[in-house]
């Protein structure tokens, strides 16, 4: 690869402050550098700083391999069998991560696995090529308080473009989970996604599915925490990619438009919420994302008399998903979608069956009935209870009958004529 200038902003020319940084990240920064090591911020730090937004990790990058970043920092931890990576532990848990600028692995290494790793260490510059777009391969160097830009990232953060560095072809084949980080960084920021960027995906959106089930878990995870699985979703659709994410459940949202159109303010309540720091639980999210499939699975799947939770358990269970949802949370998750259904047959009938309160997952259901029904979810702990009481006032059974308190029983004892 020959080597290009890159262009480089000096303090007086962008608005990234000290102020804005971790105390602890600039502690980390600090000491690399009076140490004799290159210390960069990098990725979505940098990206979010110009953007003004509040960051959600610090991460750094640096030229000291990752035994001589150990032997900085007492509270650091190396982690990661081929990559090694140095976690710098600081109070309340937070994690500073820093990593040895590494190059892309080339054919021969990316098959052996075995390989020394100190050959996949590179420059600042290898480091900055082998990232995914251009807008996360930004650094600030706290040498001089510039960002240095390899890539074309201050441009394409300017212009609103989401472009993968290289040719999104190599890179997408290398790792298709960079198809999902793009539309995701599209999807969050409202930027445009560059044209080969966008129409490789297109061509290669299907080896998604070999990825790891598990993997693809963590990604749809921090779309849901990140308070953004709504338009995140809504370009998955775009490209034809449900299906082969979600299988059959992702075939049904794909091509129902009425269900979909449904569905998209149903997410956008889970996201405001996590947004303003109050998330749902993740497996309420999904029952909520999974609804519009598991109601017409329910209505249509489960003739009279036939066990609606076995229905849709094994439904769900056969569904064909490339990601993976640990079996526990499916079980929730049907064990949820069942007994909002008994929640809006009650709306209709006017007659409940309490003894659902006991149920571990009543009180998710309750908050998901309340999403689907009024798009909505209040701090209120049983939303249900309340919607059906105002609706039914009628109805007996869902006030709970007090006991008598021990002094009020002896006193009415007392009070009763002796017969
Ligand atoms: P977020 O705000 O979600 O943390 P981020 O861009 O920082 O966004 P991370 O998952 O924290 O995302 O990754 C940190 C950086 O690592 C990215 O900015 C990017 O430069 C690089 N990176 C992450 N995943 C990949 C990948 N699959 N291929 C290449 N580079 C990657
Ligand atoms: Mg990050």
């Amino acid at each position: 690869m020959e080597s290009r200038e890159p262009v480089v902003l000096k303090r007086a020319e962008h608005p990234i402050s000290r102020r804005d940084i971790d105390p602890d990240a600039l502690k980390v920064l600090y000491r690399l550098y009076r140490n004799g090591f290159k210390a960069y911020l990098v990725g979505g730090a940098v990206r979010d700083l110009l953007l003004g937004k509040r960051p959600k990790d610090f991460d750094v990058v640096t030229d000291a391999r990752p035994g001589q970043v150990k032997k900085l920092f007492t509270n650091c931890m190396l982690i990661g069998r081929r990559f090694r990576l140095a976690h710098i532990r600081f109070k309340g848990g937070k994690i500073i991560e820093v990593a040895t600028f590494r190059k892309e692995p080339d054919e021969e290494c990316a098959e052996n696995v075995s390989i020394d790793p100190n050959t996949s260490f590179g420059t600042s510059e290898q480091d900055a090529f082998r990232r995914d777009i251009t807008i996360n391969a930004l650094f600030y160097d706290i040498a001089d308080f510039s960002i240095i830009d390899y890539v074309g990232g201050l441009g394409d953060l300017n212009n609103g473009i989401v472009r993968m560095i290289g040719s999104p072809r190599d890179r997408y084949v290398e790792d298709p989970v960079r198809m999902w980080r793009v539309l995701r960084h599209a999807a969050r920021l409202g930027f445009s996604i560059e044209e080969e960027t966008s129409r490789e995906i297109m061509l290669h959106r299907e080896l998604l599915c070999s990825c790891s089930g598990a993997r693809m878990f963590e990604e749809l995870n921090k779309d849901i925490a990140s308070g953004h699985i709504g338009s995140v979703l809504a370009l998955f659709r775009e490209y034809g990619m449900l299906p082969s994410l979600f299988g059959k459940i992702g075939s049904f949202l794909q091509e129902d438009s009425r269900a979909w159109n449904t569905l998209q303010p149903l997410l956008n309540v889970a996201d405001e919420h996590a947004r303003a720091g109050r998330p749902l639980p993740n497996a309420s999210t999904l029952t909520i994302m999974f609804w519009p499939w598991a109601e017409q699975i329910l209505q249509t799947g489960a003739s009279d008399g036939e066990d609606k939770v076995k229905v849709l358990h094994d439904a769900l269970f056969d569904s064909g998903m490339a990601i993976t949802i640990p079996k526990a949370m499916k079980i929730g998750i049907t064990q949820t979608a069942c007994i909002v259904e008994r929640m809006l047959f009650a709306m209709r009938s006017g007659r409940m069956k309490w003894s659902l309160k006991k149920r571990s997952r009543y009180a998710d259901a309750s908050v998901v009935f309340s999403v689907i029904t009024t798009g909505r979810a209040d701090k209120e702990k049983d939303p249900f209870s309340r919607i059906f009481r105002e609706a039914h006032p009628e109805a007996k059974g869902h006030r709970k009958k007090r006991r008598p308190s021990r002094s009020r029983w002896r006193k009415q004892r007392q009070e009763k004529p002796a017969s």
